[in-house]
């Protein structure tokens, strides 16, 4: 192989593929040499060091390093072919701990080659799974790679551990990468070196070398730090050019104007507007006169009054002569929506109607559940531009749905939303509209930076005075069976002093995967609705109006009942999460969320902000029968302990996160995405890299002075992980 050079872009093949290489290519789907060195260890391990050991469960891979203290071959009967068959105990010593390594062989000689191998002081790397034996813990036949033998290398002080999990060994992974870095003569540079001169960091190809194979802590850390402001710069890169396209588009600016429909609807009121509501409406406001998209995001905690600020930007926007679409997660929000604002804008919702206004409009309701005739004339107001407002579900997405002059599109509780049904519904506008996502999954700044950098973004962090607190508990019914009983008699203690309650179920019918959970491992059967609603009728809430809701049932129905609940006619409403988004009713106080467990942090959060909308305090008890060791009941817990939702959704993805970590896939050297940054952590990075990226660009718009940081822009934006960035 000697004087043998291959192109970083060379497919694998090229690269003096052997069994190895071929291996990688199947488990991580690696194209060229260059993606090889993108696949980083997990971690390393320091010569002796017996790591992880507590973390680790049976079954799990573990790779240590250490030295042979003793090697015992032993003989035993073979059950099944009754020949003599050998086992070697072999007993490691590590930095911290012992372990013991098992061995089964048939034939004598395979055992005493085996044996010669690992005799008493070899120092080796072994990997294998976990198995709890004869109350110990040991490796069955792990694998191993012997140090420091004849014609074998010198033990690193560490050494990368690659993620074994996709069935091939780490020094499978070391040795590969290691020859494609020996081969490779051209390390793309994707820093332009300005900015690597002023984060001062390594080149390119050093830093590959020493992530692979440090020799010092210090070269892992140099090297981290390079790869992570490429990740950084790289995605920053990717953004800065999606908001400078949004800023060379045209738009249709909507000035709005001084005596229209929103300085009415001002006048009608019937509260202030809070200062935060204030702030962001004017925010908004200029934005729309202006002659680009506006692409805002707006966040604020559940009940912060979101929906206002929105409508007042649409009528501005219908004031300038154009329309604006609403667009809601699922069908109760949408004609909850409906019905909320054609409330507040009262007389200014009835143009054309006897006894409207002449500034006014219209709001209508397209739903993919609307009778025949009631959706030939949805359409026909959209098209016509009579309605100025047209809210509805992802029907409004359809080919068939036009709108006479699509000004603004609001998307509300964006987390449901994909990037292309936005595209879809900008695209019936004639010129891109403007756009204003709503969001109350409060985003930490760097994520919002990172996942939605072609969004502006403007936070409403106060609630409107006069909101009652919110009190969660959290009930094991492992631990406490009889506080289930006491959930109940708090729940007809509200309905006694007249409120209401939300009652709340993963599943609709008990022979069900449920509502987004087909992975369900649950042992214990999960509360349905259909079945826990008569049962609580017949039994603990016997006597109280009890209702059902689910997204199962008929699109007038669930209206029906949504209504009935609104008016105060039930007083307890048992329902799947069709309720988690947006639904106000703020005589409702109590909730019961069953198997919580089964609901992701910023879900519950959702759920709860349910109640407490009133001045009324409210109380949210999390009903679940998981062990108290659990990850999901410290989720549980964090849930309980507080309603700030940037905490919440800082706790979200860390959990997250460490799901992805703990399923150590490696995630191949094929997309671009983020492997060592940590948009928690690494916040100044990303600020700085941002700043870098956007003063790049404006001297490079087209990135043909950086030739490999298009190419990886490229391949961001081709990937998959792309739509880590946009956040479907
Ligand atoms: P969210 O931000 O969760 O969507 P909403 O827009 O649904 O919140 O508002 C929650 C409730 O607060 C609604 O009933 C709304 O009319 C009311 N509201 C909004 N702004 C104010 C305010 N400034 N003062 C009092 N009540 C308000
Ligand atoms: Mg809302």
């Amino acid at each position: 192989m000697v004087g043998v050079q291959v192109r970083w872009d060379a497919p694998v093949a090229a690269g003096g593929g052997k069994g190895g290489t071929s291996k990688i290519v199947k488990a991580t789907g690696v194209e060229t040499v260059g993606h090889l060195p993108g696949i980083f260890p997990r971690r390393y391990v320091r010569k002796g060091a017996l790591s992880e050991l507590e973390e680790l469960t049976e079954g799990d891979m573990l790779s240590l390093v250490g030295e042979v203290v003793s090697s015992q071959q032993k003989t035993y009967q073979d059950r099944r072919t009754h020949r003599t068959a050998y086992r070697l105990e072999v007993r490691v010593r590590a930095e911290d701990g012992r372990l013991l390594l098992t061995y089964f062989d048939r034939a004598k000689h395979t055992a005493d080659w085996r044996a010669g191998q690992l005799a008493r002081g070899t120092v080796a790397v072994f990997s294998g799974r976990l198995k709890w034996f004869n109350g110990e813990w040991q490796l069955t036949n792990p694998d191993y790679k012997t140090f420091g033998g004849e014609g074998q290398p010198e033990m690193p002080d560490l050494i990368p551990i690659y993620s074994a999990a996709s069935g091939v060994n780490s020094w499978v992974f070391e040795d590969t990468i290691r020859l494609a870095l020996d081969l490779v003569e051209d390390v793309p540079e994707v820093l332009p070196p300005v900015v690597r001169e002023a984060e001062d960091l390594i080149g390119a190809h050093e830093a590959l070398r020493w992530i692979h194979r440090p020799d010092t802590w210090a070269q892992k850390v140099s090297a981290e730090k390079r790869l992570k402001y490429d990740e950084a710069f790289v995605a920053q890169t990717v953004l800065a050019r999606r908001r400078a396209a949004i800023e060379a588009t045209v738009a249709n600016p909507r000035p709005g104007r001084a005596d229209g429909l929103l300085a009415a609807f001002d006048e009608r009121l019937p509260f202030e507007l809070t200062r935060g509501q204030r702030a962001v409406g004017e925010e908004i406001a200029a934005e729309l006169g202006e002659g680009h998209p506006m692409h805002r995001l707006l966040q604020g905690e559940v009940g912060s009054g979101k929906t206002v600020v929105a409508l007042r930007a649409m009528l501005q926007v219908i004031d300038s002569g154009g329309q604006a679409a609403l667009l809601a997660p699922t069908e109760v929000l949408a004609q909850q929506h409906q019905r909320s604002i054609t409330t507040m804008l009262g007389e200014l919702a009835e143009a054309g109607l006897l006894g409207g206004s002449d500034v006014g409009t219209r709001v209508t309701l397209l739903t993919g559940s609307l009778s025949a005739a009631a959706r030939r004339r949805a359409l026909a107001e959209a098209a016509g531009g009579e309605a100025g407002i047209v809210i509805g579900t992802h029907a409004l997405l359809e080919e068939k749905v036009q709108l006479a002059d699509l000004g603004l599109v609001v998307v509300d509780e964006q987390h449901r939303f994909g990037v292309e049904q936005r595209a879809a519904l900008s695209g019936k506008a004639g010129l891109p509209p403007h756009v204003l996502v709503m969001t109350a999954t409060p985003i930490p700044r760097t994520v919002a930076m990172t996942v939605f950098g072609d969004l502006d973004t403007s936070t409403l962090s106060e609630l409107p005075a006069g909101r009652g607190d919110v009190q969660t508990n959290v009930v094991p019914t492992r631990a406490r069976p009889a506080w289930l009983e006491r959930a109940w008699e708090r729940v007809r203690e509200e309905v006694a002093k007249d409120r209401q309650a939300y009652v709340v179920c993963s599943r609709i019918d008990p022979g069900d995967a449920g509502e987004g959970d087909a992975d369900s491992g649950a042992k214990v059967p999960l509360h349905a609705v259909e079945e826990l609603a008569p049962e609580l009728a017949a039994g603990a809430l016997d006597g109280l109006r009890v209702q059902m809701l689910h997204g199962r049932m008929p699109a007038d129905e669930k209206d029906r009942v949504m209504q009935a609940f609104a008016a105060g006619e039930v007083d307890v409403l048992v329902s799947t999460t069709v309720i988690e988004v947006g639904v106000d009713v703020p005589n409702a106080t109590v909730m019961v969320i069953l198997d919580a467990d089964r609901f992701g942090v910023s879900q519950l959060h959702q759920l709860r902000g349910r109640i407490g909308r009133g001045g009324h305090a409210g109380l949210c008890l999390l009903v679940t029968g998981v062990d108290p060791a659990t990850s999901s009941m410290e989720r549980l817990v964090a849930v309980a302990g507080t309603r700030d939702g940037f905490e919440l959704s800082r706790i979200d993805l860390e959990q997250r996160r460490e799901g992805n970590v703990l399923g150590t896939e490696q995630s191949g050297g094929r997309g671009g995405g983020l492997k060592l940054l940590s948009v928690l952590r690494d916040e100044d990075v990303i600020e700085r890299a941002r700043t870098a990226a956007t003063e790049h660009l404006a001297k490079d718009p087209d990135l043909s002075r950086t030739p490999a940081l298009a190419e990886a822009v490229r391949r961001l934006e081709d990937s998959e992980q792309a739509s880590y960035l946009e956040m479907a």
